[in-house]
């Protein structure tokens, strides 16, 4: 029997009990067995719909749809290769430009908010590969439909193309779809959160009604969970600025007047009324200095936590084992604005062995092998590309996708190691996201946005006759929201003019200012990103800096100081060198609108 193979290696649980879990499991077996054979359907079926697209004509494939002639027709590209195609769909221009099918409207990736093309139907993609998530989770995990999950979701903002489309994050239009609105009743997907909470765009009160559901229900909640880790971590320090609020409408039966939304309001008042004994546990709990496991003291049924940790995620993995004693943590899938790819079949297992099986159905997959030293990538040689089912244990490769939605072998930029098999799909573990320096949240900043941003800064210290002479950066989680750290050596040549510590944090911001827009939006919508930091440090830091590298082993000729450290003996060298800190006085600019 087909399932037994999920089931046999490692599932505490004995075969499924519900049908629809079976035949869940039974279509990852039959996509995992005939990896191959559905891959070179998925690229047969988007070729031959998408052949009258300009982008596939302009490469003369002429109608063929074998991984062969479009193999060795279409060029292996980036986002800014497609741009300018991406700006006519943007600009409205409705012709079959990558897509045979209207593009309905535009996910975005982070970076300066990318556009992605999407087509109505992915919802449906997307939609099927969450519906396998439960029945694997009910293999490791029993009676997930005797309570219920306690998710922070939320929806961002979004905006419109010069042609009218919608473009928002891939999440938002789900949210949004009626995929997720009018979703039939399942007994394993009972969320404490109201569809009116998740959908409310305003993230305050969204986050102050989803709290406060979660706490009226702590008893019935088995899982928490949250996209990201540092979307759950965001959720614990709302919960410490805010419990005695949450606690006095519990205490009262009254909502908080903050929650002004006609909808949301008419939803929480009728979950919410007076419990003062529940108020006075909340108080008990929240008011203790030591918040340790607060997790599990205040939802205590909690059989695991529902969040991405691997990849740039790994940096709060100790911060939420200490809010939750240790509980498990399930990466489930793996998914992007292009293209979502795989989940984990193994959802329990401990964060650092995780991996993602890719579904076979969800696009055409190729994988780059990836070698650091090798040379660049021209035209003129093109890598080798190697197909889903022929990748090699053990190696690493850069995943390239074609989608349905009309990206033709297109470089997504995450590093991704075999680990193993499933049948004949393999199973990968997510090594990092290439270029990525900085990431608190969704943000990805890299070494480019880094100098800009120094750069701009520096203009501030023009008038002291100030320049910065090295810097590098941390990603400092310890603190919630996290927020980005810039180690500046200064060079003050007049120091009766130096710098003062206004203008120093006025530099904090300017470096906010030229941070791209899921950097900022993060620091003024979301409140997921704390505001930035420099830590200037005394002269010759970095000099001991390079020693250090090199006593361990670095060429002298090739060294150049590290643009992020993350190394503790490092950290812990920069730190006892910093002379000042500044911080940023404000939250930069930001609007839902796309920068032109
Ligand atoms: P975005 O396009 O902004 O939604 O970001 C998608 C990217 O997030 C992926 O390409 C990965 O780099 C990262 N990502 C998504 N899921 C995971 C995961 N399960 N583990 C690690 N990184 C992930």
């Amino acid at each position: 029997m087909a399932v037994d193979s999920i089931l046999s290696s490692s599932s505490p649980l004995g075969p499924p009990v519900h049908e629809k879990d079976a035949k869940a499991l039974q279509f990852i077996e039959e996509m995992t067995r005939n990896a191959d054979a559905v891959q070179e359907r998925v690229l047969a079926e988007i070729l031959s719909r998408n052949a009258e697209t300009e982008y596939l004509q302009r490469f003369k494939l002429d109608g063929a749809t074998d991984r062969d002639t479009f193999k060795s027709r279409i060029p292996i590209v980036t986002y800014e290769d497609l741009q300018p195609e991406i700006q006519r769909i943007a600009n409205g221009d409705r012709s079959p430009i990558l897509s045979a099918h209207p593009v309905s409207d535009s996910g975005t990736s982070a970076g300066e908010r990318k556009l992605m093309p999407t087509i109505h139907e992915e919802l449906d993609r997307r939609q099927q590969l969450y519906s396998l998530l439960m029945p694997v989770m009910n293999l490791y995990v029993p009676d997930l439909d005797k309570g219920k999950g306690l998710y922070f979701l939320f929806v961002k903002a979004e905006s419109k193309t010069p042609g009218g489309l919608l473009a928002r994050p891939v999440l938002t239009s789900y949210y949004k779809s009626e995929h997720f609105k009018t979703r039939p009743y399942d007994a394993f997907n009972v969320y404490t959160s109201p569809n009116e909470a998740i959908l409310c765009a305003d993230s305050f009160q969204s986050m102050y009604t989803q709290m406060l559901c979660g706490l009226i229900m702590r008893e019935e909640v088995q899982r928490v969970g949250a996209v990201f880790a540092s979307g759950l971590l965001r959720a614990i320090r709302f919960l410490q600025l805010n419990w005695k609020n949450l606690a006095n409408d519990i205490s009262t039966g009254i909502l908080n007047p903050k929650v002004t939304d006609p909808s949301v309001r008419e939803c929480a008042t009728k979950i919410l009324t007076p419990n003062p004994e529940l108020a006075e546990f909340i108080t008990k709990e929240c008011s203790e200095e030591n918040w340790e496991g607060i997790i599990t003291r205040i939802w205590p049924n909690t059989k695991y936590l529902d969040v991405i940790v691997t990849g740039a995620m790994a940096q709060y993995i100790p911060t939420l084992d200490y809010y939750s004693r240790g509980l498990p943590m399930a990466c489930t899938m793996y998914a992007s604005s292009e293209c979502y790819f795989g989940l984990n079949l193994r959802p329990m297992c401990k964060p650092s062995e995780v991996s993602y099986t890719i579904m076979p159905n969800m696009a055409y997959f190729e994988f780059m092998p990836h070698d650091p030293t090798a040379p660049p990538l021209s035209r003129d040689s093109p890598p080798r590309l190697v197909d889903l089912a022929d990748v090699e244990l053990g190696r690493e490769y850069e995943l390239v996708i074609t989608t349905y939605a009309g990206l033709c072998r297109y470089r997504v930029g995450d590093i991704l190691l075999v680990t193993g098999f499933h049948n004949s799909a393999p199973q990968f573990s997510f090594v990092r996201r290439k270029n990525v320096l900085l990431s608190i949240d969704s943000d990805k900043t890299d070494e480019a946005e880094l100098q800009k941003g120094v750069d701009n800064a520096s203009v501030l210290l023009k008038e002291f006759n100030t320049s910065v002479i090295e810097y590098t950066s941390y990603a400092d989680t310890a603190t919630i929201p996290g927020h980005y750290v810039i180690f500046w050596e200064l060079l003050v040549k007049d120091p009766s003019n130096s710098p003062t510590d206004e203008v120093l944090n006025r530099c904090c911001l300017a470096m906010e200012e030229s941070m791209n827009s899921v950097y900022r939006q993060g620091r003024v919508a979301d409140n997921s990103i704390g505001p930035l930091e420099i830590r200037v440090v005394r002269n010759g830091t970095f000099e001991e800096l390079m020693d250090y590298a090199i006593s361990r082993g670095a060429s002298i000729n090739q060294y150049k100081a590290p643009r992020c450290v993350s190394f503790s003996p490092i950290l812990e060298l920069l730190d006892a060198r910093v002379v000042s800190k500044h911080l940023s006085p404000a939250a930069p600019h930001w609007t839902p609108e796309r920068r032109r």
